[in-house]
């Protein structure tokens, strides 16, 4: 092996960038590696001997192997941040911790099997909590986080953002430290918007479409990323870092409205009768469409769009139900850092008493209903109500703050659109049969 000294034009057998972009590269016999890939074995040979010393990585911050969370703890951890969900917070725990595992798997125990990357795939309407479970496995896990959305993104070379731009959020968010990134967590936002233009391979490129599902494919598979160290878009003469994206676990979310006509479809197709409603030519109705969500089957998201390469690459699904009014009365008040606990802190530092009664809470969760984007509606509300007794509080000699019906009752007057406003006072009369 020697320093390349010779003028032909050679490329790095690892990463395939040209002599000319990196700044050494080694040669060996009809082979060819670049600096950055030096780094990148290092950095894995390095993790894997340190693994298997019986070293604890997580003094670099990263998972340590030996206090690996199991699915029943994962699953707690999950419990106080996030309501409901159980399902999916069950497929998650059991896929996290498989993820783990296969990051430490000692080489020692069924050498012969490999363990595949378990990449997740959540899907649920908007505000259900999609984010918020990969945000809170990776505070958990003390990994790196970074969220991108899938329709910010287009094929390599068009205008928009490279697929591993991704990767340079994660970099960030692991302070620049490319060993701990590689362990990290990604979660990719509407993957459902990213679905392929026509059934048939297209005649024209689809660059935001099926041409970011086929980019995407590496890196969620395991590959060696260069990503610019600056971040930006891929050029000549940049410096690169190499990342290595095995370890990474990647999170898909996106609603996939309409799948569950899909299913239906489907299901009655094949004379499936898991409910009589499925024997007519009509849209799933509003009962039914949850229950279809739990029937997806690969099939059914290769009908939506997505690519069936990109399926195989998020095995593990996961559907996150839409929340009910009870539900979205628990998340104003149970989560660790639920919004009314967060309000009430910042009164007591002006050594005042916040308390919500009970039927107001009960009113902001039926607004927030009626506003069909989940959870997302009751910070707003919240934040809105508050904000004049936020501004009174430090000047104020009252003591105690009561958030009572008649208070949420004005906010729906005066701040909520007549529609939806419509739809929270009528809700109790009975409805018209269609
Ligand atoms: P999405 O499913 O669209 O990714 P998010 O996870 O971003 O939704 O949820 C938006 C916000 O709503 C969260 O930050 C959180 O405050 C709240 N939220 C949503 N779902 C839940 C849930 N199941 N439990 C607790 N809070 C939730």
């Amino acid at each position: 092996m020697s320093e390349d000294q010779t003028t032909q034009a050679v490329n790095c057998s690892f990463c395939g960038r040209p002599q000319h972009m990196v700044k050494r590269m080694v040669v060996g016999p009809n082979i060819f590696i670049c600096d950055d890939c030096v780094g990148v074995c290092q950095s894995i040979i390095s993790s894997d001997t340190a693994v298997n010393q019986g070293d604890t990585p997580a003094e670099d911050g990263s998972v340590d192997p030996q206090k690996l969370p199991t699915p029943h703890e994962i699953h707690h951890f999950l419990d106080q941040y996030i309501i409901g969900q159980d399902r999916a917070k069950r497929v998650v725990s059991v896929a996290v911790y498989n993820h783990y595992k296969r990051l430490f798997s000692s080489t020692m125990i069924h050498p012969e099997t490999e363990l595949q990357k378990s990449n997740i795939l959540l899907i649920g309407s908007t505000g259900t909590g999609k984010t918020l479970i990969a945000q809170t496995l990776a505070r958990m896990l003390n990994v790196p986080f970074a969220i991108a959305d899938a329709t910010s993104l287009t094929e390599s070379g068009y205008v928009g953002e490279d697929v591993e731009s991704v990767l340079n959020r994660l970099i960030q968010s692991a302070d620049n430290d490319v060993v701990k990134a590689q362990r990290g967590i990604v979660y990719i936002d509407e993957i459902d918007k990213i679905t392929r233009k026509s059934d048939s391979p297209s005649i024209t490129r689809d660059v935001s479409g099926e041409g970011v599902q086929q980019a995407l494919l590496k890196m969620l598979e395991g590959t060696i990323v260069n990503v610019p160290a600056k971040g930006g878009r891929k050029s000549p003469n940049q410096e690169m870092i190499a990342i290595d994206t095995r370890n990474i676990l990647f999170i898909t979310g996106g609603a996939f409205e309409g799948i569950d006509t899909i299913v239906k479809t489907r299901l009655r197709q094949r004379r499936y009768g898991f409910s009589s409603g499925l024997n007519s030519d009509k849209g799933p109705s509003e009962a039914e469409s949850d229950d279809l969500y739990d029937h997806i089957q690969p099939e059914d998201l290769q009908k939506f769009g997505l690519i069936p390469e990109l399926i195989g690459r998020v095995p593990v699904m996961a559907v996150l139900r839409a929340l009910d009014e009870a539900a979205l009365i628990k998340i104003l008040t149970e989560p660790k850092n639920a919004i009314t606990k967060q309000f009430q802190k910042l009164l007591a530092m002006d050594n005042k008493t916040l308390v919500f009664d009970q039927d107001a809470l009960q009113l902001v969760a039926r607004i927030a209903s009626k506003r069909k984007v989940g959870a997302r509606a009751l910070r707003s509300i919240i934040e809105d109500v508050m904000l004049d007794y936020m501004y009174d509080a430090p000047s104020s000699p009252e003591a105690t703050i009561t958030i009572d019906k008649a208070t949420i009752d004005q906010y729906l007057e005066t701040k909520v659109s007549e529609s939806v406003r419509d739809e929270v006072l009528n809700v109790d009369l009975p409805k018209t049969p269609n």
